[in-house]
């Protein structure tokens, strides 16, 4: 990588694909709360000073700093990292650099990661990190003093065994390389290696790693699938797919998509998508892509604005890009039969109303894309011992863990479906409580069961 500057489009889309409906409250705390109010509403005795207690983080960081800039000017930055729950381990969760993140945001992803990991059943609490800035028109070079800034702002903040940061929007493995070398200067003398996951190979990353989240996407897709809740498909084989953001994640979930037989129809990145009714070739998406900065304008396929790719009929459609993609002003035209979350936070609430009413499954964020972060507590164990295992191994056992969380998942559902949970409670009319509840709301009622339930057997302390 040069140290020049990246070329400036000043474009982070997919921005919100139609205009939002004005009624709908897309304040991320606002949000998060519903969801988890939604599965509260299922669980028998949790404790009122528990929900008050879960539904606000544990701790906030917010600092300012400043960094000089390429040009020699001065620049001040506001960055987050914030805590949401310890009851099960370290903090654990990614950092992200965008013009547009704000405390609210990385609180709400702060507590999906709380639930991501209690539903993978990993031992670590969930945190999430941000800074302000437009990485695209920064320099490597001004990124690299922005992270290392950031990194000793925080100082004891993070730490091995106190909250461990790792990739996510915008930030990459140099990135978590860079946190690693300053957090190691600052605290010499001990293994620090598994103060950050995501790392690069040769600095004591997991092989696997960077493709976890997309393969784990699709894992948690085939073994739903063969549920047999959709009907004529049981398999990704034949399957039409489109997937919304062409980045980390979606990419690497195209490619897997494309070996097990699926149609990938449609793509796109931040410019726009491109359409192919006979079905796209990632690698070839990938290859133009890297020539022209976008998969827009690919040789012998259609374009279409992100807008209306989210609208195609399809089996499987994928937002693996930003929030808030589907909501309450184009829920309705979705022709999908079943979503896949590989973004976090992608559906708003009255889109899941909307997608629930027209029997459209939406499996949700913190089972589908829990694979990133599988893979970083695989990091994580490795680091501690300065092991590195082999790629077969990894893949064996993220293929495990996302076929068990899928499994949790529909046994629960199940057990709503033949009556072995209640519908309605005397609290709660059946509007507030849809028989069976929703995929979503599935996981969060054992995720929030998992971590109540560990925090009453720690006891609440003195
Ligand atoms: N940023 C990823 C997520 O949202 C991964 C977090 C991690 O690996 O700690 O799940």
């Amino acid at each position: 990588m040069s140290d020049k500057k990246h070329k400036t489009s000043g474009k982070y889309a997919p921005a919100n694909t139609t205009v939002i409906a004005d009624s709908e409250n897309l304040d991320p705390v606002y949000i998060s709360e519903l969801q988890f109010d939604r599965a509260a509403r299922y669980i028998v005795d949790l404790k009122k000073g528990l929900i008050d207690f879960l539904k606000k983080p544990k701790r906030t960081t917010i600092v300012n700093f400043p960094v000089e800039l390429d040009d020699g000017s001065v620049k001040s930055f506001e960055g987050f990292r914030v805590i949401h729950n310890r009851v099960f381990g370290p903090g654990k969760g990614g950092i992200r650099y965008h013009p547009e993140v704000t405390r609210e945001e990385v609180v709400s992803l702060a507590k999906l990661m709380t639930w991501k990991c209690a539903l993978v059943n990993i031992p670590f609490g969930g945190a999430k990190g941000g800074v302000v800035c437009d990485p695209k028109a920064l320099s490597e070079g001004e990124l690299r003093r922005i992270t290392r800034r950031f990194t000793s702002e925080l100082f004891d903040v993070i730490g091995p065994h106190k909250d461990i940061p790792a990739p996510d929007l915008y930030t990459s493995e140099q990135t978590m390389a860079w946190i690693f070398d300053t957090y190691d200067i600052l605290h010499p003398g001990y293994n620090n290696r598994p103060v950050v996951t995501g790392k690069p190979i040769e600095m004591g990353g997991s092989y696997g790693r960077i493709d976890a989240t997309g393969n784990g996407c699709v894992y948690a897709t085939e073994r739903f699938l063969s549920k047999a809740l959709i009907p004529d498909r049981l398999e990704i084989a034949g399957a039409r797919i489109v997937i919304q953001g062409f980045g980390d994640v979606g990419s690497v979930a195209a490619r897997a998509f494309y070996r097990r037989g699926a149609r990938v129809i449609a793509v796109s990145d931040s410019q726009g998508g491109i359409y192919r009714d006979e079905g796209l070739d990632p690698d070839e998406v990938e290859r133009y892509k890297a020539e022209h900065r976008t998969v827009v304008g690919m040789p012998g396929t259609l374009s279409l604005t992100n807008a209306e790719l989210l609208e195609l009929e399809c089996d499987i459609m994928m937002p693996a890009a930003v929030g808030n993609q589907i909501h309450g002003g184009n829920a309705n035209n979705i022709k999908a039969r079943l979503i896949v979350e590989a973004a976090n936070n992608p559906t708003t609430p009255k889109a899941d109303d909307i997608l629930y009413q027209k029997g459209i499954y939406v499996l949700p964020d913190i089972l589908v894309n829990a694979g990133g972060v599988t893979v970083s507590y695989y990091e994580w164990v490795q680091n501690q011992a300065n092991e590195q295992w082999d790629l077969e191994e990894i893949t064996e056992k993220l293929k495990n863990k996302m076929y068990h969380a899928v499994d949790d998942v529909f046994s629960r559902w199940q057990s709503f479906v033949v009556g072995e949970e209640p519908a309605a409670t005397e609290n709660a009319t059946a509007k507030q409580r849809p028989h069976p509840p929703d995929f979503r709301t599935i996981a969060m009622i054992i995720a929030i069961e998992r971590v109540t339930k560990a925090t009453l057997i720690r006891g609440i302390w003195p």
